[in-house]
């Protein structure tokens, strides 16, 4: 689809519109060129993972189109990459019948099934050897896609296999996944493709990450996350899943005439025309082979590469590459004949449930993980797993005692999958939660909306602890050499007491210590000693605040210029930032009012961590130093423009009225706040036209 000669001229038609800012116009005759530009590039982000611009650059043409299309709403085409956003609430999922069955693959476990599915494949035949193809058996959900007259116009999940749902506002929210394709180049009028939606390994682990934040137990692999995602009714909420497609198969094609003459004869040049037409397939992972001892060595060679990809796979898939030998060796009522899955070892084991222990989070959440009879799964031994709180053992129905079985899926932590209740022989034990914080003895708390317990002594030492050991960790301030196993000790010998406590660590008692030479002193000292200029978003991550990650630490950084500013910030001014919602803006507001927290940061600061803040442009206008609050309804103006002219003037919109209020602005049925301000003297109090008067507009 985008030969090198396309790619360059859309290259070269973005600049334009890049430099042109005010110039290049949208209107009805480049409106279209505007769409492809957008189509191009997200195709180069999302399918071939090699942008070509930044994403400010394409946010800003992405904005010019939108723009446009809100004045012409009679222009929008279902196609017109805006199309993808916008908040749908979805009722119900409409049942819809696939155009030809979705079945599933046969299982083969080991070398021989392979060599019994080829022996049979070449008795069918009649062939001594056949051509196949290996590729990714991606473990996601598998989807089926509907264009018609070039549109994308159905995305349906597999259902029973004959129906399935349509979720096709959710399939819009897949960027990888294009909205219309130039089908009609080869007189298609209707194509079904099937194929499979995936969440790669680094968006699942936020992802649970996340959830992990609010005290909300981890999805146990990113099948379930794809699957559970593809079903939710907010289409805004399935956009920040960053689910991908790669598309395998195409199952039916209505031609409008006669097919032109280059028909496609085999499944790898079958995923080369998707490609062509834009989608992900797994082209560059697919080999074409022969015999089934090539394809067996195939196999081999891609499991060593299994965990370096960067999304999840639970096998192979072997396809007889022919298109007319696929039709001749047809189907059973389960499964197609002519591809077979070969399955990886499972990543699951059996084990026991030994005992369960509470620990104490830098939060105060009180964690219970379970201490298992060790066992091998993925590569690794595992011995404890995380059982996160009260509601999720009843839901597994967990006791002590019980046989379980356990998944690691790549590199997530390891998770229960399910008890097996029906072997128990009544010397299991009920798993009793505790009433007081194992490590302080405070009464624990639950808030009502809250699945966990926790322990609210500020001063809890279990929880000190882990507050140093996330000060320190690789994603905060990142010191090294002093690491979780250093920081658990430093602290049982008293050396170090608080988070400033690792700038007055005590070296001379370190160097008596057993394991701890020049050379290991130095480095620790150096590491130590460099953290104090990390960035401004590091230093805010590193404090451990309630729901703040590190992508809203980073927005945070670029609105302040020293870490207590934030002090003076009210909920109302951390909730304009993006991403900081009444909840986060809360948990930090409460944070900076805590006067512990505060004596922390000033000592930090006295101890030398001057960490690097972004330039910000300090806004000077002739309203700066100036306070502002409106009240009632503005007649020509919106709020919100009005509140952002003053802050582009330089003034400062406060939240309620008091003493600091230099101007009350009063609309139409201004109510409580004007009569506030009248008993308030020094407060001006004046109308939307004095405003407009004051601003000079
Ligand atoms: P299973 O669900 O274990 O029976 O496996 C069959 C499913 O594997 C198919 O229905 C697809 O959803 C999925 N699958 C994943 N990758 C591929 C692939 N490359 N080709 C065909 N099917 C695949
Ligand atoms: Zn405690």
């Amino acid at each position: 689809m985008y030969t090198k000669e396309k790619a360059k001229g859309l290259q070269s038609a973005t600049k334009e519109w890049l430099e042109h800012k005010e110039g290049l116009i949208v209107h009805t005759n480049n409106l279209e060129n505007l769409r492809d530009i957008l189509r191009f590039h997200e195709h180069r982000y999302y399918v071939e993972n090699d942008p070509l611009i930044s994403d400010f650059e394409y946010d800003t043409l992405y904005k010019k189109l939108e723009t446009f299309e809100k004045e012409h709403p009679e222009l929008i085409t279902k196609d017109s990459p805006t199309q993808r956003v916008g908040v749908t609430l979805i009722k119900d999922f409409p049942k819809t019948r696939h155009l030809v069955p979705m079945l599933s693959l046969e299982n083969s476990y080991n070398e021989e099934d392979l060599k019994d599915w080829d022996r049979k494949a070449k008795e069918i035949s009649g062939l001594d050897e056949i051509e196949y193809t290996v590729e990714p058996k991606f473990d996601g959900a598998s989807i089926s896609l509907i264009y018609e007259n070039n549109l994308l116009v159905r995305g349906v999940t597999r259902g029973d296999g004959e129906i399935g749902d349509d979720i096709t506002p959710n399939i819009f929210q897949i960027k990888s996944i294009p909205l219309s394709a130039p089908f009609d180049s080869k007189n298609i009028q209707q194509i079904e493709i099937r194929g499979e939606i995936l969440i790669n390994k680094d968006n699942f682990k936020k992802y649970n990450n996340s959830l992990m934040e609010e005290g909300i137990p981890p999805l146990a692999n990113p099948r379930n996350a794809a699957a559970g995602s593809l079903r939710i009714k907010d289409t805004s909420i399935v956009r920040k899943r960053n689910l991908e497609g790669f598309l395998y198969h195409v199952s039916y094609i209505l031609n409008v005439h006669e097919p032109k003459n280059e028909t496609i004869l085999t499944h790898s040049d079958m995923l080369k025309m998707l490609q062509e037409f834009g989608f992900r397939t797994p082209q560059h992972e697919l080999k074409v082979v022969k015999g089934i001892n090539a394809v067996i060595r195939e196999i081999e060679e891609f499991e060593k590469q299994r965990d370096q990809l960067p999304y999840e796979i639970d096998g192979m898939v072997i396809k007889v590459n022919n298109l007319e030998l696929q039709e001749k060796l047809g189907m059973t009522s389960h499964h197609p004949r002519w591809a077979i899955a070969f399955k990886f070892k499972a990543r699951q084991a059996t084990s026991k449930l030994l005992s369960v222990e509470f620990q104490v989070g830098r939060t105060g959440a009180v964690t219970p993980v379970a201490k298992i009879q060790p066992v091998a799964v993925g590569g690794v031994t595992v011995s404890s797993i995380s059982v996160h709180n009260e509601e999720y053992i009843k839901e597994k129905d967990l006791m002590l005692g019980d046989a379980i079985l356990i998944e690691r899926s790549g590199d997530v932590i390891p998770q229960i999958v399910k008890s097996m209740p029906d072997s128990r022989d009544g010397h299991e034990k009920k798993i009793v939660f505790p009433t007081e914080c194992p490590a302080c003895h405070h009464t624990l708390y639950k808030a009502q909306e809250e699945a966990v317990w926790r322990c609210v002594n500020i001063n809890c030492k279990a929880q000190v602890l882990e507050r140093i050991i996330h000060f320190v960790s690789k994603d905060a301030m990142d010191i090294k050499s002093l690491g979780e196993a250093n920081v658990r000790k430093f602290f049982e010998m008293n050396l170090i007491k608080d988070i400033p406590g690792i700038y007055e660590l005590d070296f001379d008692t370190i160097k008596s210590m057993d394991g701890f030479g020049e050379k290991s002193i130095s480095n620790l000292r150096e590491a130590i000693d460099k953290s104090k200029h990390q960035p401004l978003h590091r230093l805010i991550y590193s404090l451990g605040i309630r729901y703040v990650g590190e992508t809203t630490a980073k927005t945070i950084a670029q609105h302040i210029h020293h870490i207590l500013d934030l002090q003076k910030m009210t909920s109302e001014e951390l909730m304009k930032m993006e991403d900081v919602g009444v909840k986060v803006a809360a948990s930090i507001h409460a944070f900076f009012q805590n006067d512990d927290n505060i004596q922390m940061l000033k000592k930090l600061e006295h101890l030398g961590i001057e960490p690097e803040a972004k330039q910000l442009e300090k806004i000077e206008g002739d309203l700066s130093g100036q306070t502002f609050l409106f009240t009632g309804t503005l007649t020509s103006l919106k709020r919100n423009e009005a509140e952002s002219m003053v802050e582009k003037h330089g003034g400062k919109i406060l939240s309620g009225v008091s003493s600091k209020l230099n101007y009350l602005i009063t609309g139409e049925d201004a109510g409580s706040k004007l009569e506030k301000a009248r008993k308030i003297p020094g407060i001006k109090i004046i109308s939307e036209e004095d405003f407009k008067k004051l601003l000079s507009i």
